[in-house]
């Protein structure tokens, strides 16, 4: 669904319903967003448009711990500013850290709720999920799920009490 804002010239609200859609979060490391109805006032504002908009959402991404599938949920508000790039201050350029990360300048006079939502939910989204608070993760070793109960690997020995030796890799001949 699109908004084409030169459009709206008057408040308007949406009610939309989008499918779930996937968010890339980092290498081989995907979370699937099964969002709730959007619901979004759009309002002209002094030459730009106001978005103000929430979502409940299901966020499934594998545990960062362990790697099984991790549950969260939770609502998602925002309040952004949408402003003709023609618009944007010109010392922008120079310097980043004037500008406010609730106005967005863009070029195209249309805006995609999908990619709307999907960026929100890249600030929404943390960065670790764990299946559960005191997930124990994978063996290091032989990388068993070591919340199914301990693995066969023998303890670690104590590192403090190791000779240094064993520290230094053998050198190859
Ligand atoms: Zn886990
Ligand atoms: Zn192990």
């Amino acid at each position: 669904m699109w908004i084409r804002f030169s459009d709206v010239v008057q408040p308007v609200e949406f009610h939309e319903r989008v499918a779930p859609f996937r968010l890339e979060l980092g290498f081989h490391y995907e979370a699937t967003v099964t969002p709730g109805e959007l619901s979004l006032l759009v309002e002209p504002w002094k030459g730009a448009h106001k978005l103000d908009g929430k979502f409940e959402y299901a966020v499934v991404a594998p545990c960062s711990r362990c790697l099984a599938p991790a549950s969260m949920a939770g609502t998602c508000a925002f309040s952004l500013e949408f402003r003709p790039a023609d618009q944007a201050p010109v010392e922008e350029a120079v310097d980043v850290s004037t500008e406010s990360d609730e106005i967005t300048y863009y070029d195209e006079d249309t805006l995609q709720l999908e990619d709307l939502m999907a960026q929100q939910m890249y600030l929404e989204v943390p960065e670790k999920i764990l299946c559960r608070e005191d997930c124990k993760g994978l063996c290091p070793r032989c990388g068993a799920d070591l919340n199914q109960g301990p693995c066969a690997c023998p303890p670690d020995p104590d590192l403090r009490w190791v000779p240094l030796a064993q520290f230094v890799s053998p050198r190859k001949e």
